[in-house]
């Protein structure tokens, strides 16, 4: 049971989303947006949260956008997990998503959900991260397109949650063809399952003969990182070696929590590394 009153408000348009969200502003109220309702729900219930009202997302036609228009995906923020997975429009992202949370919760969460909540992992933001993909983000100054990167940006502190301004929210991501065709590998690592939050998630791609990687649950964000890159795409050095040296260049501490120790995070950090070398050099890392 929610413990507050609050009132819901259903737009049909983005600009029926923002004037809502002027004029709750205006009214002193504290407004959220609403996508799959799982975090907040959950939230709310331990009075985690609190606000006067929620204005969900869901059925504004542009946040359910999911197909290509000529050489670009389009995926909605409202777009469901399951949705992803199912259609396979873009394989790595669809792998990623089949593999985050249980199909009840799937059928719920948002990738607007995943990207934008609270829960530190993120896993389906990594796709987008390697693909340089756009965020389309509608506020009451309008509409704009940012590179990914610039709403989570360098500083580590920042990189937990977007960088929105007050008002704003996500309506679509944008991903050239072009990266949703390039051979990728997905591994996670979970205390039990599949489906649990990761030890280690990693997403990698391949790109001009260069290795892209992303990670999840190493630290306490998901994160992409250039130093990385290069040691992993630094052929002159031996695969442990590469390795080491990312391993020393991870942008925070190594998480160390119930779910596992830092020391065994690196461990499995070290064999999924190796795992990647394997598949786009043919290198072992023993
Ligand atoms: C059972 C379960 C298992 C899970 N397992 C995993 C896992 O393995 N890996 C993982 O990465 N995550 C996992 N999660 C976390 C989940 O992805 C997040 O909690 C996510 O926020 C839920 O999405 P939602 O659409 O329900 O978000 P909501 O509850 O609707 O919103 C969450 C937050 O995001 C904001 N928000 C939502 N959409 C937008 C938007 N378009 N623009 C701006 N802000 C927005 C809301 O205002 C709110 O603050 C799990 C969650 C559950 C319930």
């Amino acid at each position: 049971m929610i413990s507050f009153d609050f009132d819901y408000y259903k737009p049909n348009t983005i600009d029926e989303a923002i004037e809502i969200y002027k004029y709750l502003s205006l009214e002193g109220k504290t407004a959220i947006y609403y996508s799959g309702g799982t975090e907040i729900i959950s939230q709310a219930r331990i009075d985690k949260i609190r606000f006067d009202a929620a204005i969900d997302i869901k059925h504004i036609p542009e946040c359910n956008i999911h197909g290509f228009q000529d050489d670009k995906l389009f995926i909605g923020s409202a777009v469901t997990l399951t949705k992803i997975s199912d259609y396979y429009l873009f394989p790595l992202l669809s792998e990623i998503c089949k593999k985050t949370a249980d199909h009840t919760a799937r059928n719920k969460i948002t990738i607007g959900g995943n990207i934008c909540g609270k829960v530190p992992y993120k896993e389906a933001i990594l796709p987008f991260l390697l693909s340089d993909s756009y965020v389309v983000i509608a506020g009451v100054g309008g509409k704009k397109a940012v590179p990914i990167a610039q709403i989570f940006g360098e500083e580590p502190q920042l990189r937990s949650k977007p960088r929105l301004n007050a008002g704003e929210f996500i309506i679509q991501i944008i991903t050239e063809r072009d990266y949703t065709m390039l051979p990728y590998i997905n591994i996670k690592k979970a205390k039990q399952g599949k489906v649990d939050y990761p030890l280690v998630t990693i997403a990698s791609i391949e790109k001009d003969k260069q290795i892209r990687i992303a990670f999840s649950g190493i630290c306490p964000f998901p994160f992409r990182s250039a130093e990385i890159e290069k040691d992993l795409n630094n052929d002159s050095v031996a695969p442990n070696e590469r390795i080491n040296a990312i391993i020393s260049h991870l942008t925070a501490p190594i998480i160390n929590d119930i779910l596992g120790s830092s020391k065994y995070r690196e461990f499995v950090l070290r064999n999924a590394l190796g795992e990647v070398l394997f598949k786009f050099r043919g290198e072992n890392n023993a």
